[in-house]
């Protein structure tokens, strides 16, 4: 299962709920959890509740339950990548339009970790092409162990983030040593939807009984545009609802692109930015990927923004998830879900988020700034 759907280092799956049950009983550490879009959308499924049930608040009270001190969501880093990635893109495109012919397009996603090692290995001479910005994983560990522990005055290494994430990716990921400061990483460790499943029964919760509870602030506040990172299609879908009005100037006169969800394997869509065109490509599996970065190497590509996901649907299919043994129905409970998650949210936009604009006015600054590139972004390696 891992190998087939997660081609990066992590071929086994190692399980570190020992690890993090050790840190949530040391009185010395304050432990913070994230939890991923997708994971909302398939955890229930552990707990033999149909595909396609979302269990956003059960989840965040048998985190609470598990002894946490506190419940955020990687939605809110979720927002805080388009603060970062879409400025990169419109950075991008401002100078291509004022003639530049040095500027590096399509700009292309960079949050999924296995995408990401793909392209290192396999397309190295295109490593200058993707964004610089970091997934919401790394987003979040990185702000939370500065911004978040003065806060609350704890020291670093005194502050465990733990994840949880549909993916085995994610694990390697926050072992990446550009993602740790002085040995310390910014992310501690990374469970998947199906180990924190076995925490909670480990926990003896009755997670089916469980009241629906919110998310502690500031790091748990998000948006509709950031749950929807978890479907193929979402990350560059929220990254248009933010550089539309950006861009513009004006506000969006939609909220929904149709025209790029769906299931297909490679897709594509323009959207008219006020008379200006946006050439946009999305890939999930990495057949599909190979495909538009062989049509970039000849020169060929006709798109200006390219969103690839390694899993088929994107992390709803993740490896971490529920099993679903390939069923595409499965995949389509979780994508609805996760949609209606969207539609239901009273901001849709990143760039609303006010604990976003909260997080730029007293500690980042801008998006792009010096401390945000340092805390934010990342750089790429060739791993031929
Ligand atoms: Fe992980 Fe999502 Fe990428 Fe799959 S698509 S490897 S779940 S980040």
């Amino acid at each position: 299962q891992c190998v087939a759907v997660c081609p990066t280092g992590a071929l086994t799956e190692a399980d570190e709920t020992g690890a993090v049950i050790r840190a949530l009983s040391d009185p010395t550490k304050t432990v913070v959890v994230q939890t991923a879009p997708a994971v909302r959308a398939a955890l229930g499924e552990e707990f033999g509740m149909p595909a396609g049930t979302l269990v956003t608040g059960k989840m965040v009270a048998a985190l609470r339950r598990l002894g946490f001190d506190y419940v955020f969501d990687t939605d809110f880093a979720a927002d805080l990548t388009i603060m970062e990635e879409g400025t990169e893109l419109l950075s991008r495109l401002s100078a291509f339009m004022e003639g530049d012919k040095n500027v590096k397009l399509p700009i292309l996603t960079s949050c999924c970790p296995a995408w990401v090692k793909f392209f290192e290995h396999h397309f190295p001479e295109l490593k200058d092409i993707p964004s610089t910005a970091r997934s919401p994983q790394q987003m979040f560990g990185s702000v939370a162990k500065t911004y978040f522990a003065d806060k609350i005055g704890v020291k670093r290494e005194n502050l465990v983030v733990v994840s949880i994430m549909p993916c085995l990716a994610k694990k390697y990921e926050s072992s990446r040593p550009e993602f740790s400061v002085n040995g310390n990483p910014d992310v501690d460790f990374a469970l998947s939807t199906r180990e924190l499943g076995h925490l909670i029964n480990l926990g003896n919760i009755d997670f089916n009984s469980l009241p629906n509870e919110e998310f502690d602030q500031p790091l748990g506040e998000s948006t509709g545009a950031a749950v929807i990172f978890g479907t193929t299609g979402g990350v560059i879908e929220a990254a248009v609802r933010t550089a539309y009005e950006i861009f513009t100037g004006n506000p969006l006169p939609r909220v929904d692109f149709e025209e790029l969800r769906g299931m297909d394997g490679l897709r594509k869509a323009t959207i008219d930015f006020n008379g200006t065109e946006i050439n946009i490509g999305i890939a999930h599996g990495l057949g599909n990927a190979r495909k538009l970065l062989e049509d970039i190497q000849a020169g060929n590509s006709e798109f200006h923004a390219i969103e690839i996901m390694s899993c088929p649907g994107g992390c709803i299919g993740g490896g971490g998830q529920p099993y679903h043994h390939g069923d595409a129905e499965i995949l389509k409970k979780r994508q609805r879900a996760i949609y209606s998650e969207d539609k239901n949210k009273n901001i849709r936009k990143s760039h609303e988020n006010p604990y976003i604009t909260k997080l730029y006015e007293e500690f980042l600054g801008a998006p792009m700034s010096e401390k945000a590139h340092h805390l934010l972004h990342t750089k790429y390696f060739d791993r031929s």
